[in-house]
């Protein structure tokens, strides 16, 4: 492939030499002089319509094409290194257009289904907490039978309201990159024991059994953050409490890998079925909502877990039978 260049000289001097060569020829042989005259002329434009002109047509019509997705094209023009290097140019751009205009359509989508699902999930306890207070003033709260269930429940759904706060900062937290991870190194062991201790008194009260399972003889020191790594463990046993029966088990595990240590949280609950399986860590994304609401869930929870997880270069993941269990496994790593 020549330089466009080139092609211009080369159109020049074909038309300068014609014409040097018919003025030079015109006493002698003026029919043929002419003839290569306009030859010449006619040779040189058609090097200059080949070369310049129609490439110039094929990069006006690539960016016509743009005006709409349906009737965008890619243009790839051999005829210079220079259009050749301007087609793939525009290539790009356009390219990268078109994929940005369609991420910011999808992040639009996404964010006003959030703005739905955030007002959707507001509403209800707020509409709950009016219907039962408006209920008590009308008369309700002199009755001694259904009065002090109703500001329970009243309260109950203060404190939904105030979870599904906490979570809806935590998430925006994250995703907008504000919330800074501390990491340091700490004993996970211990770290696990703690926690399991403590989550001993709600899985208790659903008759729940909860228990550790790993070598505890030593100590093993892992890189994260500490208050973090807490949310994600009690986000998943109070998962696993929330989806299992009474007299169900919930065992954390914890093995020593080489640069890691992988930790699960495995239940012998209700389980999630096949097709949830993959949308179970998109926010507000539940199996069977009336139960994760009856059991105070947001719908938020794995969508923290997963970002935590990843901020800690790591991965989260989850097998599940339905009736058999599930089990939730992460890992953290030994080293910065
Ligand atoms: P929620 O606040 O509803 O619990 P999560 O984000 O924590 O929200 O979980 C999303 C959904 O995944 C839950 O609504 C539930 O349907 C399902 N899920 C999560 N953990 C378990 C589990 N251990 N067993 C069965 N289903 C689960």
């Amino acid at each position: 492939m020549y330089s466009l260049r080139f092609q211009l000289l080369f159109s020049i001097v074909a038309a300068a030499t014609g014409t040097v060569v018919a003025a030079s020829l015109f006493n002698s042989t003026p029919l043929f002089s002419a003839a290569l005259f306009i030859f010449s002329i006619i040779f040189s434009y058609g090097v200059l319509y080949f070369f310049v002109v129609k490439p110039f047509r094929k990069i006006a019509s690539l960016v016509e094409s743009q005006k709409t997705k349906e009737t965008a094209q890619r243009v790839v023009i051999e005829t210079s290194d220079e259009f050749l290097r301007l087609s793939d140019t525009l290539n790009t751009i356009f390219d990268s257009f078109r994929s940005d205009i369609s991420r910011m359509k999808k992040l639009e989508h996404v964010r006003t289904e959030f703005l739905g699902n955030v007002s959707h999930e507001l509403r209800t306890p707020i509409f709950s907490t009016q219907g039962l207070l408006e209920t008590l003033l009308s008369g309700a709260i002199d009755d001694k039978k259904v009065n002090k269930d109703f500001v329970q429940k009243a309260l109950n759904n203060t404190e939904r309201l105030n979870s599904l706060l906490g979570e809806l900062i935590d998430i925006s937290r994250i995703e907008s990159g504000e919330m800074k991870l501390r990491f340091r190194f700490f004993d996970i062991v211990l770290f696990l024991q703690n926690i399991v201790q403590e989550m001993q008194i709600p899985a208790s009260q659903r008759k729940i059994q909860l228990k550790l399972d790993g070598d505890v003889s030593k100590q093993i020191d892992v890189y994260g953050d500490k208050d973090r790594l807490q949310q994600v463990i009690v986000n998943l046993i109070d998962n696993a409490i929330k989806y299992s029966e009474p007299n169900d088990m919930i065992a954390v595990h914890f093995v020593e890998k080489k640069d890691r240590v992988e930790v699960s949280v495995e239940d012998t609950g209700i389980g999630i079925a096949p097709q949830h399986l993959p949308r179970i860590f998109e926010r507000f994304y539940r199996v069977d909502r009336d139960r994760s609401r009856e059991m105070g869930g947001t719908g938020l929870g794995l969508a923290i877990v997963k970002h935590i997880v990843e901020a800690h270069d790591a991965e989260i993941k989850v097998t599940s039978d339905v009736g058999v269990g599930s089990k939730f496994t992460f890992w953290v790593n030994k080293q910065v």
